[in-house]
Parts: C-alpha cells; sequence; structure tokens
C-alpha cells in the first residue's frame, strides 16, 4: 500500500478508567512506577514489546480487556491512588517556586531550554547518552520544583540506533522509524488553535518544521521535525537520526534546533526571559533573538548585548575535539544569508566564534560553536567543580591575560533526577523511614539521615530480590540476542545459569568512547580470573554501552569484552549486554552491588550513572574524576587511582588498573562476604547506607536545578530586564562603549616599575607605579592594578590615579612567601557580567 497518511483511534476509555489516556500523554508516568504498571496490567507481553509505551499499550489492547479491568476493584483502587497523586502533583501550589517567588518574581518570565537531545524515556529513542538523560532529568526537576520553564529540541524521527551484537560481538546499528502518533506527543496548537509550523531558511531553501508537545508533568516541552510533505525528500531527513551524517548535516540540525526553536517558542506564544543553551549545539538561538532586535529597529551592536544579557552556556566537553567547528567555506554556505539580517558584516559575525584549527597542515580560522557560546552568553558553566576548572584551562586562550582561575565559566555539578532511577522496593523502604513529603525535599541532607534506621535485614532482603530482578533481565536479553544469532540449544541453555545472584556483581555501563577506557579491567587478565573464579568470594561483572557508529575503536573495546566473556575462565561471570538505554540502565543500577567507572582523569566532565546506582544503594567504585571527586566521603564508596593527571597514559593506565585489583581484593571484596553471626554483612550494608544518604541529596536533580535557579537563572533574569529596560539603553550604552574601547585599544600602552628589594620583613611595604597611554578611553573606564601571586593566591590591587596617566600605589606585603608581582590593565565597566568579558587585557 502506498501510504499518504496515518491516524491515530485511541480506544473508547471505559468511564471508571477514562483517564488513562490523560496520563498517558504526561510524562509524570515515567517516574511513576505504580502509574506504569496501571497499563503493564494491561497487556505484559504489548508493553515489553513497545518499549513500555502507555499510548501504544493502549492502542494495542482489546477493549474487552479494557472493560475486564475497569470492573477489577484492585485494578480501579491503584487507578484512583494514582490519579489522585498525580492531581496532588499537577494541581500543588505551594511549589518550590512559589515559596522564592519573591527572588524569582522581578518580572521573572521563565526560562527557555535547548538541547539537541533529551532522554525521558526508553519509548522515546531522542538520546544517545548521558547529555541527554541530563536535559530530561533537568525538565523533570523543573516540573518538581514549579519553575516557569520550556524545553525545546528535535524529534528524530528515526531516533538514535538500536544496538545489535553480530556472532563475533561486533555492533550492529538498526535505526526504525518511529511511528510518531504512537508516542506520547501531540501536535502543538498555537493559542489561535492551528497546528504550529514554523520554517527556516537554509542555503536558499525554505525548510518546514512541525512542532510537537510532550509534557512532562507541569512543563512543556516543545520538539521539532522536518519530515512534512512541504519539503523535499533531503530536507524530511534532517530531523532523521541524532548525531549521523556528516558537518553539513550537523550545522543545518544546529540552525534547526537555534533559529526553529526560537521560532517554534514565538508561534506558541511562549514568554522567557533566561535562555540555556545546554551544550553549544544550540548556540544559534542567540541568531534569531538578534534578528528579532535588530527588526525591531536596534543596531546589531545593542542587539548582541541584550541577548546575551538573558544567555546561559553550559559546556559538557572537556576533549577539544569534541566542539563543533566549522571551516569558513562551510559557514558561508549555511550562515551567509545572516549578516545582512543581522545587520551587520560577515567579519563582525563570524569573528564572535573565531577559533584556529589546524587542518591540512596549518592554522586556518574556523566558526566554533563553543566560541560563539561563550562570546554570546553573560554566564557560563562546566558540569563538575574539576571540569570548571578544566573548562577554564581550556577556554582561557579567549580571555588573553587573565589566569586561568579568572575565566569567567563558572560550574555547577550535575545529578540525576532520582525518582526516574529509583526502584518501586527502594521507595517503599524509604517511605518507612523518611517524612512522608521526602519526594519533594530530595536535596534535604539532613532528612536522609533516618536511612540509618532500615534494619539490615529488610535492606538486605531488597538488594537481594532486586539483584535477582536483574539477573532474570541480563538472562533473558542474552537469550534473545543467542536465538538471533542462532546459537545452539546448548548454549541458550547456559544462559539459565548466567550470573549468581549470590556473587558479588559489579556494573558498568555508559557510551563507549575511548576516554573511558572499558577494556581497563581486562590488563591483567590472570588476575582478574583469579578474583572471578574465587570460590568462596567469586566476583562477577555486567558490562553494557553503545559504541558511536562512526567510532571503531569504540567498537573494538566492545568486541573485546564480548570475546573475554566468552573465555572458559569467563564464562557466565562476566556479560556485556547490547542495546544500553533507559531500561537497561534501570535495571543495572537497581540491581548491582557495585558500580564502577573508570575513565581517565579528568576527562569525564561528570558523570551521572554512578548516582543512579548510589539511590539505589550500590556504592561507587570509581576513578577521582569528574562528580565522584566530589561525591567520594571515605566511606560510600572507593577511589580507584590518585587524584593526579599523568603526562604517559600507558603508565596512567597502569597505576589505574593496579589500584582497581588491590582494591577489589584487599577492600572490597573481603567487606562484602565478611558476615556476621546473623549471616549478615553489616559493615557492607553500612556503605550502602551511606552511599544512599549522601548521593542522594547531593546529587539529586533537584539540588542541580535549584543550584542553576539561584546562582544564575536569576542573576540573567535581573541583569536582561536591567539591560533590556527603556528600549535597550543599558545595552545600547554597552554595545557603543565596546566598540569604542575595542577600537582605542590597540593605541594604549603601559609601562610599570616596582621597587623591590630583594627581600623584604613581613609588614613592610613596596612600591609600584605605572605610566598609562589611554588613548581616548576615559580613566574612570580603565582598572589598572597590581597582580600578586603567591602560591595558589592571588591579590590584587588597584593603583590610584596621579594625573597625567600616572598611577601609584604601595602595597603591605603581610604573609611570608614568595611573592610574583605583575601591573596590568583592563576596560571597566560596571555593568560588565565580569570584567573579562571583553577578553582585553594588557599587562605591562
Ligand atoms: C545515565 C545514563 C548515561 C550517562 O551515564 P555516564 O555515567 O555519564 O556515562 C548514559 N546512558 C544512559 C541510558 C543512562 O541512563
Amino acid at each position: 500500500m502506498n501510504v499518504i497518511g496515518k491516524v491515530t483511534v485511541l480506544p473508547r476509555l471505559p468511564e471508571a478508567i477514562v483517564r488513562l489516556e490523560e496520563l498517558a500523554y504526561n510524562m509524570y508516568w515515567s517516574w511513576t512506577p505504580r502509574a506504569q504498571e496501571l497499563y503493564s496490567i494491561l497487556d505484559e507481553g504489548v508493553w515489553n514489546r513497545f518499549q513500555h509505551n502507555p499510548v501504544r499499550t493502549m492502542l494495542e489492547v482489546s477493549a474487552e480487556r479494557l472493560t475486564q479491568v475497569a470492573s477489577d476493584p484492585a485494578y480501579l483502587a491503584q487507578y484512583a491512588a494514582v490519579m489522585a497523586d498525580f492531581d496532588a502533583y499537577m494541581g500543588k501550589k505551594d511549589t518550590w517556586a512559589s515559596q522564592h517567588a519573591a527572588e524569582l518574581g522581578q518580572g521573572g518570565n521563565g526560562v527557555a531550554y535547548f538541547s539537541m537531545e533529551y532522554a525521558y524515556h526508553e519509548c522515546l529513542p531522542i538520546y544517545s547518552g548521558g547529555l541527554g538523560v541530563l536535559a530530561g532529568d533537568h525538565c523533570k526537576s523543573a516540573s518538581d520544583l514549579g519553575l516557569p520553564f520550556t524545553a525545546v529540541g528535535m524529534l528524530f524521527h528515526q531516533g538514535y540506533f538500536t544496538q545489535l551484537f553480530n556472532k563475533d560481538g561486533w555492533q550492529q546499528e538498526s535505526y526504525d522509524q518511529l511511528d510518531l502518533t504512537t508516542l506520547p506527543i501531540r501536535l502543538a496548537r498555537t493559542p489561535a488553535g492551528d497546528e504550529a509550523r514554523v520554517s527556516v531558511r537554509i542555503s536558499g531553501r525554505e525548510i518546514v518544521l512541525r512542532v510537537w508537545t510532550l509534557q512532562v508533568g507541569r512543563i512543556r516541552v516543545l520538539l521539532l521535525d522536518s519530515n512534512v510533505p512541504e519539503n523535499s525528500e533531503d530536507d524530511r531527513k534532517l530531523t532523521a537520526r541524532l548525531y549521523g551524517g556528516n558537518q553539513e548535516l550537523r550545522i543545518q540540525q544546529y540552525l534547526l534546533l537555534g533559529v526553529g526553536g526560537v521560532r517554534a517558542l514565538r508561534v506558541m506564544n511562549v514568554q522567557a526571559s533566561v535562555y540555556h543553551m545546554n551544550e553549544g549545539h544550540a548556540a544559534f538561538m542567540v541568531l534569531e533573538r538578534i534578528r528579532e532586535e535588530v527588526a525591531r529597529g536596534q543596531d546589531f551592536r545593542t542587539a548582541t548585548e541584550a541577548v546575551a544579557a538573558a544567555t546561559l552556556f553550559t559546556t559538557h566537553t572537556p576533549v577539544p575535539a569534541g566542539n563543533d567547528a566549522y571551516p569558513y567555506d562551510l559557514t558561508d554556505k549555511y550562515l551567509g544569508e545572516w549578516p545582512a539580517q543581522l545587520a551587520t558584516s560577515r567579519d563582525e559575525l563570524y569573528e564572535l566564534a573565531r577559533q584556529e584549527q589546524y587542518w591540512d597542515n596549518h592554522w586556518v580560522p574556523s566558526f566554533s560553536m563553543s566560541v560563539f557560546a561563550l562570546r554570546m552568553s553573560r554566564a557560563a558553566n562546566g558540569v563538575s567543580e574539576l571540569h570548571g576548572e578544566v573548562s577554564r584551562g581550556l577556554w582561557n586562550f579567549l580571555y588573553q591575560g587573565a589566569e586561568p582561575e579568572e575565566v569567567p565559566i563558572g560550574h555547577v555539578t550535575n545529578g540525576a533526577h532520582n525518582l526516574t532511577f529509583l526502584a518501586q522496593e527502594y521507595r517503599d523502604l524509604f517511605a518507612g523511614v523518611l517524612p512522608s513529603d521526602w519526594t519533594e525535599r530530595l536535596e534535604d541532607r539532613g532528612m536522609w539521615e533516618a536511612v540509618r534506621d532500615i534494619p539490615d535485614a529488610s535492606l538486605a532482603g531488597t538488594k537481594r530480590r532486586m539483584k535477582v530482578q536483574m539477573i532474570d533481565f541480563v538472562r533473558s536479553s542474552v537469550t534473545r540476542q543467542l536465538e538471533r544469532n542462532g546459537a545452539s540449544a546448548a548454549e541458550i541453555a547456559a544462559t539459565e545459569s548466567l550470573l549468581d545472584p549470590d556473587a558479588l556483581t559489579i556494573g558498568f555501563a555508559r557510551r563507549f568512547a575511548t576516554y573511558k577506557r572499558a577494556t581497563l579491567l581486562f590488563r591483567d587478565k590472570a588476575r582478574l580470573a583469579k578474583i572471578v573464579n574465587d570460590p568462596q568470594r567469586p566476583v562477577q561483572f555486567v558490562f553494557a554501552g553503545k559504541a558511536h557508529p562512526a567510532d571503531n575503536p569504540g567498537k573494538a573495546f566492545i568486541q573485546e569484552i564480548y570475546r573475554t566473556a566468552q573465555e572458559p575462565e569467563f564464562r557466565g561471570k562476566i556479560v556485556i549486554l547490547e542495546n544500553y538505554d533507559m531500561n537497561v540502565a534501570r535495571h543495572l543500577v537497581q540491581g548491582v552491588d557495585v558500580w564502577m567507572n573508570n575513565p581517565r582523569r579528568p576527562l569525564e566532565a561528570s558523570g551521572t550513572s554512578g548516582m543512579k546506582a548510589s539511590f539505589n544503594g550500590a556504592p561507587n567504585f570509581s576513578v577521582l574524576d569528574g562528580w565522584w571527586r566530589e561525591g567520594y566521603d571515605g566511606k560510600n564508596g572507593w577511589p580507584i587511582g590518585d587524584e593526579r593527571e599523568y603526562a604517559d597514559l600507558n603508565l596512567q593506565d597502569d597505576a589505574d588498573s593496579f589500584s582497581l585489583y588491590r582494591t577489589l581484593e584487599d577492600d572490597i571484596v573481603p567487606l562484602y562476604y565478611g558476615l556476621d553471626a546473623e549471616g549478615q554483612s553489616h559493615g557492607w550494608l553500612d556503605s550502602v547506607r551511606q552511599a544512599i544518604i549522601t548521593v542522594n541529596p547531593e546529587f539529586s536533580m533537584q539540588r542541580q536545578v535549584i543550584d542553576y535557579t539561584q546562582k544564575y537563572y536569576l542573576t540573567l533574569n535581573t541583569r536582561s530586564h536591567a539591560v533590556q529596560a527603556n528600549g535597550d539603553a543599558l545595552a545600547r550604552d554597552i554595545g557603543g562603549w565596546k566598540s569604542w574601547i575595542r577600537q582605542q585599544w590597540p593605541h594604549t600602552s603601559l609601562q610599570a616599575s616596582a621597587q623591590l628589594p630583594a627581600s623584604v620583613q613581613p609588614g613592610e611595604r613596596v612600591s609600584i607605579s605605572a605610566q598609562v597611554n589611554p588613548a581616548g578611553i576615559n580613566e574612570s573606564d580603565l582598572r589598572v592594578e597590581a597582580v600578586l601571586k603567591r602560591g595558589e593566591h592571588i591579590i590584587r590591587v588597584p593603583l590610584e590615579s596621579k594625573g597625567q596617566g600616572r598611577y601609584e600605589t604601595s602595597i603591605p606585603l603581610d604573609e611570608s612567601g614568595l611573592y610574583s608581582i605583575g601591573v596590568r590593565m583592563m576596560p571597566e565597566h560596571e555593568k560588565l557580567s565580569s570584567e573579562f568579558e571583553l577578553g582585553l587585557l594588557k599587562w605591562a
């Protein structure tokens, strides 16, 4: 049949359960296992076959089945309880945001959050890994907190790929066309009731985007889709796959996300006073917002100031190669029409994104998405303390003359959405000791102390039940894989004894990017074989993860683990599961005893899977990188390696693997198997409780979103209102002032001298003087300062103007130590977001 269109007809639901439809279209169910059960009970087989999608499940079950449950008292009781909770959640007035309305007020219109990928649930495969999970979780907590918040993303109609292993353990990718009308999304309608459509012009083609909405609790997500008849065949494929294709596809996708996303907000009449770019992919959002300002009559520089004042950029990429940058000829092809629309020149626009790249043996300028994002935002952050530091070093070159610690990039350490990953069994266990409103106070550290009151036997019982469930899941997944690959009956039967519920079970799952070193465990196979096969104290490992389709080294890692798992001494003790997605992730983090992560420090910006495992009582065993460097407290898990970097990667791998084996042998295995008189491992359960108590609050997404709100959303909201008041008066002032400074700066000069005896007594003063030629810059717009560095400490002391360009100061040196002294000057304007905003600084 030649399909000319599709339509979904939902079943007529019996009155008693009529709200199953409403609930199916609100992702509230994705963090509420009891709500999911209302659909899985309808037909377990359908539920599992269609990735636990409630809309699809309702479409597939028979009318008789629906009538049947509608008169089943147990079903109706659960239905009533879930709906009561749902209504309470949706109708809640006393949210965190309402309690902080005074601070949040100030004309705040909310946050618009842009991300290339979102992971809400396995039935909506528009994510590849951690970045998507983080974005999806951010939305869920924004809803929990009652923030005014709208997210914007892409609806990839072939999603990210499904991963299958062939007989040799080589990753195969399969892409399925998603049936959009069976997903929990709806076509967006404008306030006037029309289907929402926007269009974006790229290289002379007008590309039409359809807008879908996804309801996530109280907040809404707008998803863009180019697969509509108005577009050419090629353009319909622009939103087919996440992270597919080449640079040309990517830059077009970024234009659709950024420009199309802002237009979608406008047709849906969504207001925002803060715009959050989750990674540089979203940076083109500023093009459209500047264009709007210019269309209203502003000049480019004023518009730029007004837009940047309301923009936050979060970077997730500590690897320079992970930052998209385009050669200028390619940029011309896709951004060629933009300078005219923004009333500026190509040079001025490209300068805002310029990064020199080493291509084909020489340095050439490129258009970097991250540089553009940094220059076009007035706040930026990394995703853990260490990643903030690494990012300041990485981008120091944009703030020439600034010390690395002065680079204006802060950090908010990532979190994860507890309820999305917490097993119902743990929720029940926690509910027995925590206050009744515990799900609303997840970030409350003191509250979690009550988990110490959970008796050993209940905790151990829950852990064991969850481990058995996970092992069942692993066995059926491996069985399916073997059947597909034509394995023998004997091989398939052997999956029955795969993994032992009594053995210490360690999980490792993440993207197979090579820096994550998935095969580090196998560096000394003989030693590993001894650990795994100890008859009294056996250890087993479960692996999972996808490699990017173009990443052959990553796929080779998968194959190495697959093959090792077939070797006689590891058979049944080491397993690698295919198709790591949110479903696999939940099973693993809820069922393993320990979560392991051994990236090459400092490349793991944060990592989040270990947090999810500890929510469910699995202590971490990880390299002190990303979040774990902050989370490890000596009792809630174990470190791998030391807090240091290595010049020689081989040496680093040796040292880290040695530390890994030693900690396993000497600490983890003995603690796990150290039973007391009651047959419980009390010491082990203490580290389980400690993991639950420390990680749940500190690394809750709720803590993370509160941090973003207090640290960035509020300040940007205030700042953007100030800058845009009175028809962008301050934006015009700053924009004009910067142009003037930039023009004059090359003509300024600075000389300085200091009277320094070879050594001074504590308390003695040193005199420093400078001679400045300010060119056309007002003295009041210059900060001339002495900088004294003593070890890690930086002391900054302004020099006083004595007229005629002469500046002086005398500084007492109170502390003993070795000081390095310098003098520098920089432009100063009280309304800048940071004194390094211009990136202009001159040392004497
Ligand atoms: C949490 C999660 C990730 C990210 O885990 P990392 O620890 O950051 O590697 C990736 N994929 C899935 C499916 C997840 O649930």
